[in-house]
C-alpha cells in the first residue's frame, strides 16, 4: 500500500511520502537503543512534566489536528476533536499515576525482604490502525513513556499526516530526540524492524491477519506482544430494559466512526417481547442520520476511510443478501464522490452468510431476534471474537448472567462499550490478548523483576 494520504471524502490525493530507507530505518533505530539508554534513568517527575505538557498541546491544539484526522480519514470533524481532548486525558491521567502503578511492591516471604520492581524494556515497536489515528498511538505512547520505554511507531499507510503530527507533538513537549519515533514505512518492513535485536517488544492494533503475522514473526525471535485486533460486539436488549435510551445508544453505538470501530455494536440481539418496537424505532433513527461532508456540524456519518472498505463493506452486504438476509434500510453506495456507504439495517440473517461470521467494518447494523436469554448469550457468544460486549436489562438475576457469561473483554450494562484511560481494555479469542490502559496497561511492556535478600 503506498504511504499517501487520500482525502476520502473526494477522493483526491493530497500528498503521497517515500517509504525510509534501510539506512534511515537503521539510524532511526539506533537512536531509539542509544536514547533507551539515557531515557530509562529520568525522573518519574520530569516524564510527567513532559507528558502534562503533551496533554497541553493537544488541548490547544485540537481544531488543528482534528482537521489532519478528518481529511487523511474522514471521520466527522467533532468526533475527531473529542479524540483529541481523549488522548489529552490519556496523557495527564498516566503523567498523574504511572508512579503509583509501577510502585515496588512489597511481598512476605521467609526472606527478609522480597519485593516485585517494574522496570522500562526499552524500544517498543506501535503497528497502529486509522481508524482512531490519534488515540490508538496515545493510549500506547502515554503509558509506555511514562514506563521509561521508548517508541517506534509504524503508523497505518493511509494516515502519514496524523503519524508526524503526534511525533512532533511529543518532540515539541520536550521528550528526546529518538524516544518517539515514527518510522514512516510499509507493512512490508515490519518484519525486519520486528526481528532487530535493538527493538524489545511490539504491541499491534489492527486486523487479525496482521495481528497472527506480528506475532508469528515476535514468536520466532521471542518477544513480547500485546494484540488488539477485530470485533463483532453484541447488543443484547432484554424486556425490562429503557427501551428508549437502548435504541438511541444502539444507533451510535453502530455508527460512531462511521461504523468503523472496533468496540463498535455490531449485532443487536433483541428479544422477542420488544424486537418488533425495537426494529421500527432503531431503523427509523438509522434513516435519519445526516451523512455527508464530515467537516460539517451537522454531519453525523461521513465516507468510510478507504475506497477499499467501502468496496468490503459493500460486498459483505451483496453477499448476505444473497444468501438470505434482508435489507430494512440502506444497503447501497451513495452516488456521489468519495466513499460514502448507506446507514445499513439486516435482518433475518442466515448462518452462512459474512454478515453472520464476519467483522463489518462500516455503518451496518444486523438484527436478531431471540426468545431468551439463554439464546441472546448462546447467540452472543458464537463468534470467533470476544472484545466487547453490552446488555441492556434492569432485572438483577438477567445482569448476573451477562457479566458472568458474555465470552467478552468487558461488558458494559445499560450503556455502550467505550475505552477509558482508567480501566484495562483489550479483548480474548480471536480479538487478541493483553489489555491496554490502567494499571494492567501500564504494565505489559515492563520487566516484573523480582528481588529477594537475604541478610
Ligand atoms: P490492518 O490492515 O491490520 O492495519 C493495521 C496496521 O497493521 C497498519 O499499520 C498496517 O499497515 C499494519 N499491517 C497490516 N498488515 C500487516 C502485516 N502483515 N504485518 C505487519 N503489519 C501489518 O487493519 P485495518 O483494517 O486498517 O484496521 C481495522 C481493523 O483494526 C479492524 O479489524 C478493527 O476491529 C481493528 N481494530 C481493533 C482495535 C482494538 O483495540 N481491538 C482498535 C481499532 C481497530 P499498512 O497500513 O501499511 O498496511
Amino acid at each position: 500500500m503506498p504511504i499517501a494520504s487520500i482525502n476520502p471524502t473526494t477522493g483526491e490525493t493530497l500528498k503521497t511520502f517515500e517509504s525510509l530507507t534501510k539506512a534511515q530505518i537503521e539510524e532511526k533505530l539506533q537512536r531509539a537503543s542509544d536514547t533507551f539508554r539515557v531515557y530509562r534513568e529520568t525522573l518519574y517527575a520530569e516524564r510527567a512534566a513532559m507528558m502534562t505538557r503533551a496533554a497541553e498541546i493537544l488541548e490547544t491544539e485540537k481544531q488543528d489536528l482534528a482537521r489532519i484526522m478528518t481529511t487523511e480519514m474522514g471521520k466527522p470533524l467533532k468526533g475527531a476533536i473529542g479524540e483529541t481532548e481523549k488522548c489529552a486525558w490519556v496523557c495527564r491521567y498516566y503523567a498523574e499515576t504511572a508512579q503509583q502503578h509501577l510502585a515496588d511492591m512489597l511481598v512476605e516471604t521467609d526472606a527478609a525482604k522480597s519485593y516485585v520492581k517494574f522496570q522500562p524494556l526499552g524500544p517498543v515497536l506501535a503497528v497502529m490502525p486509522w481508524n482512531f489515528p490519534f488515540w490508538q498511538v496515545f493510549r500506547f505512547a502515554a503509558p509506555a513513556l511514562m514506563t521509561g520505554n521508548v517508541g517506534l511507531l509504524k503508523h497505518a499507510s493511509n494516515v502519514p499526516q496524523c503519524a508526524l503530527a503526534i511525533e512532533d507533538i511529543f518532540r515539541r513537549a520536550g521528550f528526546p530526540e529518538g524516544s518517539f519515533q515514527t518510522l514512516l514505512v510499509g507493512s512490508d518492513a515490519v518484519e525486519a524492524i520486528l526481528k532487530d535485536s535493538r527493538v524489545s517488544a511490539a504491541t499491534l492494533t489492527g486486523s487479525e491477519p496482521a495481528g497472527r503475522s506480528v506475532a508469528a514473526i515476535a514468536g520466532s525471535e521471542v518477544k513480547k506482544t500485546v494484540l488488539e485486533l477485530g470485533g463483532s460486539d453484541p447488543f443484547i436488549v432484554m424486556p425490562s430494559a429503557n427501551l428508549e435510551l437502548a435504541v438511541t445508544t444502539a444507533v451510535k453505538a453502530r455508527t460512531i466512526n462511521n461504523g468503523q470501530s472496533c468496540i463498535a455494536a455490531k449485532r443487536f440481539i433483541v428479544a422477542k417481547e420488544i424486537y418488533a418496537e425495537f426494529e421500527e424505532r432503531f431503523v427509523a433513527e438509522m434513516k435519519a442520520l445526516t451523512v455527508g461532508d464530515p467537516m460539517n456540524e451537522a454531519t453525523e456519518i461521513g465516507p468510510l476511510a478507504t475506497a477499499q472498505i467501502l468496496k468490503d463493506v459493500d460486498e459483505q452486504v451483496k453477499t448476505s443478501v444473497a444468501a438470505g438476509a434482508i435489507i430494512l434500510t440502506g444497503g447501497k453506495k451513495l452516488d456521489r464522490p468519495g466513499n460514502f456507504y448507506e446507514p445499513t439495517v439486516l435482518a433475518n440473517i442466515p448462518k452462512d452468510s459474512p454478515a453472520y461470521s464476519e467483522e463489518i467494518f462500516g455503518p451496518v447494523a444486523l438484527l436478531f431476534r431471540v426468545n431468551d436469554i439463554d439464546e441472546a448469550i448462546q447467540l452472543a457468544n458464537a463468534t470467533i471474537f470476544g472484545l466487547g460486549s453490552s446488555a441492556w436489562t434492569n432485572d438483577k438475576s438477567e445482569r448476573d448472567r451477562f457479566i458472568a457469561d458474555l465470552e467478552a473483554g468487558c461488558v458494559f450494562i445499560n450503556s455502550m462499550v467505550a475505552s477509558d484511560p482508567r480501566l484495562p481494555f483489550g479483548g480474548i479469542k480471536n480479538s487478541g490478548y493483553g489489555r491496554e490502559l490502567g494499571e494492567f496497561g501500564i504494565r505489559e511492556f515492563v520487566n516484573i523483576k523480582t528481588v529477594s535478600i537475604r541478610e
